[in-house]
């Protein structure tokens, strides 16, 4: 029996919080919600915030705002890493509710009792916990047919522009047993395919268990077809993660590794942990045992003492080595961190031309990855249908495929796709009917 209310949520910023909104939305049902479309007409909405840019802040104000606009009555409650950090601002903006730092969002529905406005919002912040956690529920409310799983949460390193380790607290993990029992689950559920994430995953470590423990558990459950590592601090990991992608097929052969910085001088200011030399040997020893791996990265332009010769090192960094995309941020300054002391600013006209260049050198290297497959099949898990009935997915090398010919096909089969050209961000390919359907009926097979 529903309770006659209905909740929507909406996320902002990265993988981990995806997941994190699949766990809250599931703790909703769980007490009677129905769950509706943002677009809808809610009684409460839940938005799960991002601090890591000033942009990420002023998107989720506009948000409650246009909420708002539908139905001025919705109760919103704004959760996560903006509250965290700027609880007492959003206190200011005009019709929220409920603000919930990062320590207590996930019971962010015990504080909603009726769900009715309130001329002043109820501020819950505690401090962040240092110990490792469980979590009740099971992520299964996904928009896509990767499920999340979150193994870790904070971060330690305190790089010096970046504002997670105030949002999110110290690095802690996840009980071992627990991770299990939710991916067990999510597979119970269907999900073929497992992202494990964190704010810091490589850092994981509950009693005597570490990682690459948890790859290791995780592929060794049976039903799970596919394991794919979220964004990953490169000092963190050895290239034991290299001979694992290539003895078993289950673990994606795609690494999202952050270099931030092609110049060493601006590595050492950010304060990471590692210096270009060590993080271009660290990829081309993973492109030389598994040679289709896929490794993209993030970069930051216009951090405050980034030169013109620096920003050259990032481009060719990028254009040199066998990264295949970067996600591009332009630098902005977060309340709070080392960065936001350091003298001199980049002229956000050149942050705007760097960020130009790097982008058409990341679409470009993106573009030829994926012409590499021209004439070869790619494992596709189905995701999408569009207007003209094509389906499309990602490979186990997170390239983009869209079907043309698989109509037939459903949502969450992995199908074998011959690949015949690339169009607009997408590889083209066709299922081969044969090979197409004895792969189906099997996987069929095994997962009933
Ligand atoms: S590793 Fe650095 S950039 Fe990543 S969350 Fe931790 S402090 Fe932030």
């Amino acid at each position: 029996m529903e309770n006659g209310l209905k909740a929507a949520f909406y996320t902002f910023g990265c993988r981990l919080n995806q997941a994190e909104t699949a766990l809250i939305s599931q703790s909703f049902r769980n007490e009677k919600y129905e769950i509706a479309d943002i677009n809808e007409h809610v009684d409460v909405c839940i938005i799960n915030s991002c601090t890591v840019t000033e942009q990420a802040d002023a998107r989720c104000r506009q948000l409650v705002r246009q909420v708002l606009r539908r139905n001025a009555d919705t109760f919103i409650a704004v959760v996560g890493c903006y509250s965290q950090t700027a609880a007492e601002s959003l206190k200011r903006i005009d019709g929220i509710d409920l603000i919930v730092g990062s320590q207590d969002k996930m019971d962010v529905v015990r504080y909603i009792d009726v769900p009715a406005k309130r001329s002043e919002p109820i501020v819950v912040l505690n401090k962040m916990s240092r110990q490792p956690f469980t979590i009740e529920n099971t992520g299964t409310n996904l928009p896509t047919t990767r499920a999340n799983l979150k193994i870790q949460d904070g971060c330690n390193f305190m790089c010096s522009f970046c504002v997670v380790p105030f949002a999110r607290g110290r690095a802690r993990s996840r009980a071992f047993w627990d991770i299990q029992r939710e991916a067990i689950r999510l597979t119970d559920a269907g999900y073929k395919e497992i992202v494990v994430t964190g704010v810091n995953i490589g850092t994981y470590n509950f009693e005597d268990k570490y990682f690459i423990d948890v790859i290791k558990m995780l592929l060794a459950i049976p039903a799970l077809k596919r394991l794919r590592i979220s964004s990953i601090e490169p000092a963190t990991l050895t290239e034991e993660i290299f001979d694992l992608m290539r003895e078993n097929e289950k673990l994606c052969p795609h690494l999202h590794l952050p270099l931030q910085s092609g110049s060493d001088k601006i590595l050492l200011d950010m304060k990471r942990h590692y210096n270009s030399g060590e993080f271009l040997q660290f990829v081309n020893q993973g492109v030389a045992k598994v040679p289709d791996i896929l490794i993209a990265t993030d970069m930051i332009v216009g951090f405050p003492t980034e030169s013109e010769l620096d920003f050259e090192k990032s481009g060719s960094i990028m254009q040199d080595s066998p990264l295949v995309y970067a996600h591009i941020f332009n630098y902005s300054d977060r309340k709070g961190t080392a960065t936001e002391h350091i003298k001199g600013r980049v002229d956000p006209k050149i942050k705007k031309k760097r960020s130009k260049i790097l982008h058409q050198i990341s679409d470009t290297k993106k573009e030829a990855f994926y012409r590499r497959f021209i004439g070869r099949k790619l494992r596709v898990l189905t995701e999408e249908k569009d207007q003209n009935d094509c389906w499309s997915g990602f490979s186990d090398n997170y390239i983009k495929v869209s079907i043309g010919n698989g109509s037939t096909l459903q949502r969450n089969q992995l199908v074998d796709v011959k690949i015949s050209d690339v169009r607009n961000g997408f590889a083209i390919g066709f299922v081969e009917s044969d090979s197409a359907h004895f792969e189906i009926e099997q996987l069929e097979e095994i997962n009933t």
